[in-house]
């Protein structure tokens, strides 16, 4: 036991009509909201009507933004802000998947430093944020629980976190909410969360108190495998993967992620393979590199798996293949995962660029 580093103040309410009962809450924050979303799934599965509901009957004025693409670009949370400006926005409601909410962070950031441009979101840790509440309509990112803010940058040709740590004031997770999500998207995110569980769990920076959270996440996790396999989406499921993603989002807040996150970002961006997706077709190979065989094997009992070939086939045929990236792409990818020294310095042994270039060899059968 080397070290415990925990910081998760974000408070998280998990409830059946969290928001309807909880529209109190919103009055500590100010009398004028700034509500982001996507661009029609909080219409479809009602957390919007469910806000907009609570914020008028606590009296507070909003705006709307409801334009966030996935994996949210620099120009729109530039758009976000100017929105957010000109309102003279108190606080954000970010409603949705990972990508409105991250879109509120950095947002948010803009909005309470007038001056901040877009590239001060990369150099000034200490620049604050307006308060950002956090409405998840996918589980996957655990982006309520975490400091987290990604971006895609087109002129970097990547994306990549902003500098400051910006935890939600509120997490507020209705399971409702996840009913609506098609199975595409409900396999591509759980998969998100477990490669935070397990790229947590075998972080330089994890700890017994992180170590904690991924194994209830990766145990819950395992519960849900076979229903998974089946695409036999129940409440019951949902919501133990909408826990289990939080749990991740609570492990990755104090560990970061690492190599398949980091992989997998010129997936993203390149090929437009969806986040989950990307970080779990090199999880197999990036499993076999790892040297913590003992946790290697932990994460396998907990998800009730026999061997890593066992995980690779749950992944393959939930995933399906990726086959559109050549030869010379990866070798381009792996050019820029060696100068991502964050994400290196997460996994514990050194990582030379024949090693990953051999994960995603292996993983994208080149
Ligand atoms: P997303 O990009 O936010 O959304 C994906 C799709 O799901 C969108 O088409 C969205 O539609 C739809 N959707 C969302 N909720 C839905 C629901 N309840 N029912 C039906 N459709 C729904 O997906 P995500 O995987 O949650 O987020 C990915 C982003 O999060 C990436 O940019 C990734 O890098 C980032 N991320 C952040 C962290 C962090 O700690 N901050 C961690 C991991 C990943 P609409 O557009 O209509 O809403
Ligand atoms: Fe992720």
């Amino acid at each position: 036991m080397d070290f415990i580093n925990y910081y998760m103040p974000t408070k998280l309410l998990l409830d059946d009509d969290v928001i309807t009962k909880n529209s109190t809450l919103f009055t500590t924050y100010g009398e004028k909201a700034l509500i982001v979303t996507g661009k029609t799934s909080s219409i479809t599965n009602g957390s919007l009507k469910d806000v907009t509901n609570a914020l008028k009957k606590e009296g507070i004025t909003y705006e709307i933004f409801n334009d966030v693409e996935e994996n949210p670009s620099l120009e729109t949370v530039e758009n976000i802000a100017k929105l957010g400006k000109a309102q003279k926005s108190n606080f954000i409601i970010g409603i949705g998947g990972g990508s409105p909410i991250d879109a509120s962070k950095a947002a948010g950031v803009l909005i309470n430093n007038p001056n901040a441009t877009r590239y001060s979101l990369f150099k000034s840790p200490h620049l604050k944020s307006i308060p950002v509440i956090a409405v998840p309509t996918t589980a996957g990112t655990g982006t309520e629980t975490t400091p987290y803010s990604i971006v895609t940058d087109n002129e970097l040709q990547t994306k990549h976190g902003i500098c400051q740590k910006i935890f939600p004031e509120y997490a507020l997770l209705d399971v409702k909410y996840l009913m609506f999500l098609p199975e595409k998207i409900t396999i591509n995110t759980s998969i998100d969360a477990l490669t935070h569980l397990i790229e947590g769990y075998l972080s330089t920076n994890a700890s017994i108190l992180s170590d904690a959270l991924a194994e209830k996440g990766l145990k819950l996790f395992g519960e849900c495998l076979n229903m998974i396999k089946e695409k036999d989406f129940t409440y019951t499921i949902r919501k133990k993967l909408m826990v289990a993603s939080t749990l991740a989002g609570m492990v990755i807040a104090q560990s970061g992620t690492s190599l398949p996150h980091g992989m997998g970002y010129s997936l993203t961006y390149f090929h437009n393979i969806p986040h989950g997706k990307a970080n779990g077709i090199l999880l197999k190979s990036y499993l076999e590199f790892c040297t913590d065989k003992n946790k290697v094997r932990k994460i396998l009992y907990l998800l009730t798996l026999e061997n890593l070939d066992e995980l690779s086939y749950f992944l393959n045929s939930m995933l399906g293949d990726i086959n559109n990236v050549s030869y010379e792409d990866i070798c381009s990818y792996t050019d820029k995962m060696i100068l991502n020294k964050n994400k290196l310095k997460n996994h514990p042994t050194p990582v030379k660029r024949e090693d990953i270039l051999n994960i995603y060899k292996d993983s994208l059968k080149l």
